[in-house]
Parts: structure tokens; sequence; C-alpha cells
């Protein structure tokens, strides 16, 4: 159902970074709704070139697509961007004005809303809260609508005037040889109207900081470079205009001994050379407890044991990954002399071969990998 991102770009798998932005710049402007007006062929391919380029140009993201395809993204929560206005912003922030296409909303009145600004809120969280799911309350400190004046920062019972330079156009318009320059209004800075009368709680801004709780509901799951997107959060508008929204970038710390790899858990467990050689049931750490391994008879070091559903919890509902752990076979070490004569001992009984025969008669003499897993298995 969703193209291969590499291939929406029309960019080979290995390309850098500038190739990939530079693909996306073509596309962009190629299929851009304001060149294709009406034309619902043209906005897909402008979104879908949007969503492609949003995550190969994420270092985190693009690792995680070209492992794990889009079924990764959707495991760490990612789930294209969120809204037209989306992918708007992120438009704007490659080719600023340079396209000429931030023209979406420049032409407003001077004396409209204005809308608040977006925020984005870096919250660290444990590997476990990761894991499990947490709920969090952070305080964010932004600028909000002024409520005496409602955003407007004339006191209440006043009215803004109208700037006498621009007669409330916000640009005033001079001659310069031949030509006619237009520029920002400079006694109302563009406004349109002055505030004679400024609202003593804001100063005339129509904002005010201040600091505000927000409780966070994180999901059981997530991984580093999940956003969540608050509502309505953000800065506060000016004149009516609506609040920006609030983005929470996730990011997991470490764990001392748990790794992950999306809803895989890696643990490297060490298990003793006698053990290892004879066979054991051990009990392993797993992130909901604790769970039974059977370590057979004759395990190398490096050998990796599937515990199934023992991993993270899907997003989406859809259970459990699992769990792999590594065998990590450990020489023992500060023998006494007692346990060298056994070991010695042993050796006689097995044949070892001496340090002088070198490499290739260790080989053949079948040390390395004598007891492969077929052969294991009929032991059991
Ligand atoms: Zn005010
Ligand atoms: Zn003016």
């Amino acid at each position: 159902m969703s193209r291969d991102y590499y291939e929406i770009l029309g960019v080979p798998r290995e390309a850098g970074a500038d190739e990939i932005k530079k693909a996306y710049r073509k596309l962009a402007m190629k299929y851009h709704p304001d060149r294709n007006p009406g034309d619902p062929d043209a906005e897909a391919r402008f979104k879908e070139a949007a969503e492609a380029y949003e995550v190969l140009s994420d270092v985190q993201k693009r690792r995680i697509y070209d492992t794990y395809g889009h079924q990764g993204l959707e495991n760490t929560g990612y789930q294209g961007p969120g809204s037209a206005e989306d992918i708007f912003s992120s438009i704007n922030d490659l080719f600023g004005d340079l396209f000429g296409f931030g023209g979406r909303s420049r032409q407003r009145n001077p004396n409209g809303p204005v809308p608040g600004d977006d925020l984005r809120y870096d919250l660290e969280i444990s590997f476990m809260d990761a894991v499990h799911g947490t709920s969090r309350e952070i305080e964010v400190t932004k600028h909000d609508t002024c409520w005496t004046c409602e955003g407007s920062g004339v006191r209440p019972g006043h009215q803004a005037q109208m700037c006498p330079t621009c007669h409330g156009r916000g640009q005033v318009i001079r001659s310069q040889g031949f030509f006619q320059v237009s520029s920002t209004c400079p006694q109302c800075r563009g406004a349109g109207q002055i505030v004679t009368e400024p609202c003593a709680d804001c100063d005339g801004h129509g904002l005010v900081t201040k600091t505000k709780k927000v409780s966070i509901k994180i999901p059981a799951g997530v991984d580093t470079g999940a956003r969540m997107r608050l509502r309505a959060e953000g800065e506060g508008g000016r004149r009516g205009g609506q609040p920006g929204d609030l983005y929470v970038v996730l990011h997991v710390q470490p764990h001392d001994y748990f790794m992950r790899d999306g809803q895989t858990i890696f643990l490297r467990y060490p298990v003793s050379m006698v053990n290892a050689a004879l066979g054991s049931e051990v009990e392993v750490p797993t992130i909901h407890g604790t769970a039974r391994l059977k370590i057979p008879a004759g395990t190398q070091s490096g050998e990796r044991f599937t515990l199934k559903k023992e991993g993270v919890e899907s997003l989406r509902g859809q259970g459990r990954g699992d769990m792999v752990v590594e065998v990590r076979v450990q020489t023992p070490t500060n023998l006494t002399r007692k346990q060298k004569a056994i070991l010695r001992e042993f050796a006689e009984e097995y044949g070892e071969p001496h340090e002088d025969e070198g490499f290739f008669s260790r080989l053949f003499h079948g040390h390395f990998g004598q007891q492969d897993k077929s052969s294991r298995a009929g032991e059991g």
C-alpha cells in the first residue's frame, strides 16, 4: 500500500542528505498545489514526497525505515505527517521565501488575528517507562494570550487608534529615484494601529509569559524520536488568533543491560564454562520480570536463544515482541592449584593439542565448532 520512500524521491538507497533534499525540492516544486490547482493527483504526489522526505531527512527515522520498512516506523508511533499543516510548515522550513511558497498567509490583514507558534518540548524518559508506558506532568513556559485584554494589547475600555503614518495599511511607500519602495511602517511596525493606552498586564504585547503544567500520557512501546502532539498547548494567539500546538519529542535513556530494537529486547547473559558444556537451566531477567531459559549442553559463546513474547508491547496493540538472549561463556580466572590440575587432567582426557601445534592442527582436531546444532539436538 505504501510506496518505497526512495522510489518516491527517485534516489538510490545510499543517497546522501543533499541528494535527498535536492530530489524532494524538485518534486515539491513540480507538484505544489499552488502550481496545480484542483489536481488531486498532484496533491497526492506532493504529500507522498513530503512524507518520504520527512523520514529520509531524519537520521533516526531513516535508520528505522532502512532496517524495518514502513512497519518499523509504525512501531515507533510515527504515522506520517499529522496534517496538511505539518507538510506546509516543513515546506516553509525548506524553501523559506526563496520560491515564493510562503505566500499562504503572508497577505494577512495587519489588524487581523495572529495565530500562536507551535512549541517543542524534549522529554527524556527511562528505558522502562518507554517499555511500560507512563504519565508525566511537564511544565511549559510560553507566551500565552493575555486574558485581561484578550490578546489585543489595549487597556480594557479603550481602543487602538489607526496609525496616522500608514493609515492602517501597515506599509509605507517611499520614492527612491524612479522606483517606489514599499516597506513596513516605522511607527506601528506593520500593525496598522497604535496602542495609546496599553494593557497594564502585558505592556501592550497581547501576550504574557506563563508557566503551565501539562499532563501527558505516554503509551507503552514508545521509542526515541516518537512525537506526541498536544493540540492548542503551544503559544497563545493574539487578537483572537488560535493557539499553536505543543510537540513533545521523546528521548529514551539506555538501560544498564537491556538493549532494544523496536519491539525486540536483547540481553547478554553470562554462563559459566561448566554450565555451557554440561547444560543447565537459568533464570534470566526480562523487562516483564524473569523467565526460565534452558541452556543446552555444548552451548558456544555468542549463541542466541529466543524467548517468545518477552519483548516490548506494540503501540498498536498487536502484542509483544520477542526477547533474544545471547549467551556469553565465561572463562574462569584466578584458578587455584587444584583447579588448574583438574583442568590439565581434563585436557589430557579430552585430547587437547599442545599450544605449539598451532591453528591448523586444532582445526583438524575438531575443537572449533566440533559440535554443531544437529549433533547436539540428538542428545536432547
Ligand atoms: Zn493585555
Ligand atoms: Zn503605521
